[in-house]
């Protein structure tokens, strides 16, 4: 609780009717702001296409042996007891430190005794780490685009992803693994980075309508709108870390971001499947630590308007709480469709730069591979718990507003700067690389060097959490 809080609860209020019109402007400021925050879900698309080339830098991931394929049910089986304790120790760790943390209650802490099965082993597991029953779970790998076939069984999206379609699934080929079969660490985690996308935070808010949320005591979900799927996952894959301090005490639920928790959970389970001889899941639950790590380096995930500062943040919203909500509507929707326009460029150039690969990686969409590399230069950075919010999310938050002015400059105007244009219901298969590239290669190169130093820290600070795990192992 901020000092801000204290500070409203212990001062008394006046009178009852002051009291109640406080608190109905109060009520119509959070309702307002949370619709300012009501941003799509997804933060880089797909993450394996660009979790790859940061990892084959890593010359002591490439060492590392094939690890052996085994189901969730297997692994749970043989470490249950020890699981029991690691995840009391991990929620203790919760919540002494993740700030507006929504202890997990205690009737769903994972308990080894008296399952009769692997079913329902899995079950409490799910529970206590609250993801979503219908999170697919199965045994798969991400093929890389462009990638011969390699006599693995092809895999339905819809046996890997509990979301529905959309042009960035569809591109995407999955096979089948089996268990037993051997397979390089680096294919496991580049196709785990990119999972926690396909469902595991789900209906996990109270009033998503779902038996999850109304067990798993994460309260309400803090922003965005609960009837919808995919929406409901932003709260842990975005972290508002570092807006202003009347912005919170405007929003306080602005808050209740949950990346860290998320970090912490599956990097401790992680750790320890590599301790106990389970590589397999260890290097999957890296997998899954790292996506929100990552998502975190993507500006519009790290700030709620970027763009658009303090002043008039709260004039908007003024005028939204007087009967004008032209103002409000039109930056919700300029900034949604910048930030979907941003993830469409990074996701259609890295696709050019697999395509172009071998070609030499000279600067252009190749050059986004060589940023995600470390080719910049420079040391990579250390891996700390704080980190996330400290240091990754501050990054990205500090680079938001430049990006938002690259992008207004650089994409056409009818994508990101028409409050009229809605991008998400109307760009579907609209590739912004390609546009730019024909249409103005300047205003490209604009995007790219803007886009460099954000796959920059994406590749460093995934490969801090890989070293960091494998120090530990
Ligand atoms: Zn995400």
């Amino acid at each position: 609780m901020s000092i801000a809080d204290h500070r409203d609860r212990a001062k008394p209020l006046p009178t009852a009717a002051v009291a109640r019109a406080l608190a109905r402007a109060a009520r119509a400021a959070t309702i307002a702001l949370a619709a300012l925050a009501a941003a799509p879900a997804f933060a880089w698309s797909n993450h394996a296409l660009s979790t790859r080339p940061a990892l084959e830098a890593m010359p002591e991931l490439a060492r590392l042996a094939p690890v052996k394929v085994e189901t969730l049910e297997a692994f749970l089986a043989a470490e249950a007891p020890r699981l029991e304790k690691l995840l009391d120790e991990q929620e203790r760790w919760a919540r002494e430190h993740v700030p507006a943390y929504p202890p997990r209650p205690d009737a769903l802490r994972f308990v080894a005794a008296g399952a009769v099965d692997a079913a329902e082993l899995r079950r409490r597991f799910v529970a206590a780490v609250r993801i979503s029953p219908d999170a697919r779970l199965s045994l798969f790998l991400q093929r890389q685009p462009g990638e011969a076939p390699d006599g693995r069984a092809p895999m339905a999206a819809s046996d890997v992803t509990a979301l529905p379609r959309d042009d960035a699934v569809d591109a995407v080929k999955f096979v089948a693994l089996r268990t037993g079969e051997p397979v390089p660490p680096l294919a496991v985690l580049a196709t785990a980075s990119d999972e926690p996308d396909y469902g595991l935070d789900l209906g996990l808010w109270e009033d998503n309508g779902t038996a999850q949320g109304r067990a798993y005591g994460f309260g309400k979900q803090p922003f965005g709108n609960p009837a919808l799927d995919f929406g409901t996952q932003a709260p842990f894959h975005m972290g508002f870390f570092h807006e202003s301090r009347i912005i919170y005490a405007a929003a306080g639920f602005l808050k209740r971001t949950y990346p860290e928790y998320r970090i912490h959970l599956w990097k401790t389970l992680a750790q320890h499947a590599l301790r106990t001889g389970h590589e397999y899941w260890g290097w999957r639950f890296a997998g899954w630590a790292m996506h929100y790590l990552q998502d975190l380096t993507q500006p519009y995930h790290a700030r709620v308007l970027p763009g658009v500062g303090t002043i008039r943040m709260l004039w908007i919203n003024a005028l939204h709480m007087a009967g004008w909500p032209k103002a409000r509507n039109e930056a919700v929707t300029l900034v949604s469709n910048r930030h979907l326009a941003f993830e469409n460029f990074q996701r259609t150039a890295m696709l050019t730069a697999y395509r172009e690969r071998g070609a030499g990686e000279r600067g252009g969409a190749a050059g986004l591979i060589g940023a995600l590399r470390g080719a910049g230069g420079g040391a990579d950075p250390g891996y700390a718990d704080d980190g996330p919010r400290a240091v990754v999310s501050r990054r990205a938050a500090d680079a938001a507003d430049a990006l938002d002015h690259t992008i207004a400059a650089s994409l056409p105007a009818r994508y990101v700067s028409d409050p009229s244009f809605e991008f998400g219901a109307s760009a579907h298969g609209v590739d912004l690389n390609a546009l730019l590239s024909r249409d103005d290669p300047a205003g490209r190169d604009a995007l790219m060097q803007a886009l460099a130093p954000r796959m920059a820290d994406y590749g460093a600070y995934t490969r801090a959490l890989v070293r960091s795990l494998l120090a530990g192992r």
